[in-house]
């Protein structure tokens, strides 16, 4: 997937997207608000460390 591998390259915006985008007391996203969690940006960050792991 292209937005992990690009995410892969920008550790400081993965990060912050992991760490804004987390699950509220009604598991949905905070930063997505409606959104279930986990979120696409959130699993797209998710992948990323994988990629980068791998690397
Ligand atoms: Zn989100």
């Amino acid at each position: 997937m292209l937005m992990a591998r690009l995410l892969a390259r920008m550790p400081d915006l993965r990060q912050r997207v992991q760490t804004e985008h987390v699950p509220d007391a009604h598991g949905n996203c905070q930063e997505c608000g409606v959104a279930q969690w986990p979120c696409e940006l959130y699993e797209i960050a998710s992948r990323a460390d994988e990629l980068q792991l791998s690397a």
